[in-house]
């Protein structure tokens, strides 16, 4: 081979990195595609994710989700069963004294908090809908201590209804990274998740970004490199990886 030739051949350099998404330009056409895609890797990613809290009824998964806020699902998972012993149903639960229930939750932190609210909502539950609880948005985020965030995991977990998309910590962050949203509050996020994730899968993408962030989208050091994402996400709010190029 001649000399010229071999000198112009060059070694295979580092494959280039994906085209950069910017979500302030994209269309909302184009986002709503990316998310399709982004839901297709998820599903494939985690088939059997799903809601954490253990629960054998509805009226469980409320008060388990009235208990996890601040705190884990494990922690929330060893209190309850002690629980749901003592006071089986609303009626029951509803007669416990303040003092009572805040000792039996008192390890999932926020104790007076969340047992007045367990105790107004059980009241409430007893008082205006027969013990039993409601499967409408509506009248489950008018019983206290009951946001969005409950009334969407109670409607989609225990009713298989999907009326929203709950947004919890790991479901906000992974969605502003993703370039989803720019909200940090809660209900504007879930707003802006709605416009773009096909409603079939407005339940189990929260389980899907939940297992995400447990495991690959981690808060503090992300592990974009084995992430089944990478190509779809523009990454907002981290540094870019080098490249080599200006
Ligand atoms: S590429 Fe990084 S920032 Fe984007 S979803 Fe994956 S881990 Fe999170």
């Amino acid at each position: 081979m001649p000399r010229n030739q071999q000198q112009s051949r060059q070694p295979p350099g580092p494959a280039p990195p994906p085209p950069r998404i910017v979500p302030s330009r994209e269309t909302l056409t184009a986002r709503r595609e990316r998310t399709t895609a982004i839901t297709q890797r998820l599903a494939e990613h985690y088939p059997d994710a799903q809601c954490s809290l253990r629960f054998t009824n509805p009226f469980e998964l409320l008060i388990a989700t009235i208990l996890s806020a601040q705190c884990t699902d494990k922690r929330v998972n060893l209190v309850t069963p002690a629980l749901f012993r003592r006071w089986p149903t609303p009626e029951k639960m509803a007669t416990a004294s303040l003092p009572e229930l805040e000792k039996a939750v008192q390890t999932t932190g926020f104790f007076r908090a969340k047992a007045k609210n367990i105790h107004g909502c059980c009241r409430g539950l007893v008082d205006r809908f027969g013990g039993i609880v409601p499967a409408t948005l509506t009248e489950l985020v008018s019983l206290p201590g009951v946001g969005r965030k409950t009334a969407n995991v109670v409607l989609g977990c225990a009713f298989g209804l999907a009326e929203g998309v709950v947004v919890d910590t790991h479901v906000g962050r992974i969605s502003r990274r993703l370039g989803l949203t720019k909200a940090t509050d809660a209900v504007q996020a879930e707003r802006d998740l709605i416009k773009v994730v096909p409603r079939e899968h407005w339940i189990a993408i929260s389980h899907w970004l939940i297992e995400h962030g447990r495991g690959t989208c981690l808060a503090r050091r992300p592990r974009c490199e084995g992430c089944s994402l990478a190509e779809l996400c523009p990454r907002v709010g981290l540094a870019r990886p080098r490249t080599g190029s200006k």
